[in-house]
């Protein structure tokens, strides 16, 4: 196939990467011709570069994948649609799927939304890497283009993605609890440890932290950016768990004041069984 990426960051990259090997042609297209060199240099594009109109956009392209920060889907859209021909089929990667897909449908015919659920804590062309959806969640918003859907269904198969559907509401709902909510609760962590007054005691705790902190932080120390646009775009839904959580926050307090250790271990335990359902089918 003939396969058009924008964005060549961690996501975009990644997926060029694996694209290319599967013996796909790929243009990429981002801002900097910096990045453009690097994705063609390290395989991630066979050709690069800022231009639609240099790079026989229109003639070549079946299926496009918009790879940008959230904020820049809809105009990078927009900016595309004088040279992409009729039967491409375009689809994005944005952590959010409501604010994207509805404007989206309306500029291009054969748009379907898509958010591969993989990622690490790096940004940029230089953190592409081959693999990054092997395994992972892949979630595809159907429109009335099933046939558009089979073939976005099957290239993200193709990458590893474990394929899922659902409307775009029912993706911003379900991405808040364990995405978006994570985040949050990862970089509240991260602030209550600068709290520490004394620096003593908070450099002894940077010399003891280990892999739980590493664990429970690593989502907090992420690509500010995409957290700050997560909020953003997915606010209604995000504060809905925010204040579920504080919620559940402050009863566990509420059970270390009053010393209920049974209560505390009950619950403890609740979440020790709870968490498999999320993570059994993940591999590390
Ligand atoms: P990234 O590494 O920062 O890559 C984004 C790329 O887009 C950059 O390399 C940049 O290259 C280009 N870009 C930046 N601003 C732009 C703009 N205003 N207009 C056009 N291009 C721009 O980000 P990412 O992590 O790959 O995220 C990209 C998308 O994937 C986002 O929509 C995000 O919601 C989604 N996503 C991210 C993750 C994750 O964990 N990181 C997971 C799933 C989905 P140039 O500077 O060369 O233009």
């Amino acid at each position: 196939m003939n396969i058009g990426i924008v964005g060549l960051g961690l996501i975009g990259g990644s997926l060029g990467l694996d694209l290319r090997s599967l013996g796909h042609y790929v243009w990429g297209m981002s801002r900097s011709a910096d990045t453009c060199a690097q994705a063609v240099r390290m395989g991630a594009a066979d050709v690069a570069g800022p231009d639609p109109a240099e790079l026989s956009v229109s003639d070549r392209t079946d299926v496009v994948f918009i790879c940008t920060p959230i904020a820049a889907i809809i105009p990078t859209l927009a900016n595309l649609v004088p040279y992409l021909p009729p039967r491409a089929i375009v689809t994005d990667v944005g952590s959010v799927k409501a604010a994207i897909v509805t404007p989206a449908e309306q500029l291009w015919r054969r748009f379907v939304g898509g958010h591969p659920m993989a990622g690490n804590a790096s940004q940029g062309i230089h953190a592409a890497a081959r693999q990054l959806f092997h395994q992972r969640p892949c979630v595809l918003t159907p429109s009335s283009d099933c046939e558009a859907l089979a073939t976005l269904r099957s290239l993200w198969q193709s990458v590893g993605g474990i394929v899922l559907e659902c409307s775009p509401a029912d993706h911003d709902r379900a991405v808040a609890w364990i995405s978006h909510l994570p985040v949050f609760v990862s970089t509240s962590l991260i602030q209550a440890c600068l709290q520490e007054r004394h620096p003593h005691i908070a450099h002894l705790a940077q010399q003891m932290a280990s892999s739980g902190f590493r664990d429970t932080s690593r989502v907090g120390g992420g690509n500010p950016e995409l957290g700050r646009l997560m909020a953003e775009y997915n606010q209604t839904a995000l504060l809905e768990t925010l204040h579920t959580y504080q919620q559940v926050l402050q009863k566990t307090i509420a059970a270390i004041e009053a010393g209920q250790w049974q209560d505390l271990e009950a619950k403890l335990r609740e979440s020790q069984e709870a968490r498999s359902p999320y993570v059994s089918a993940l591999l590390d």
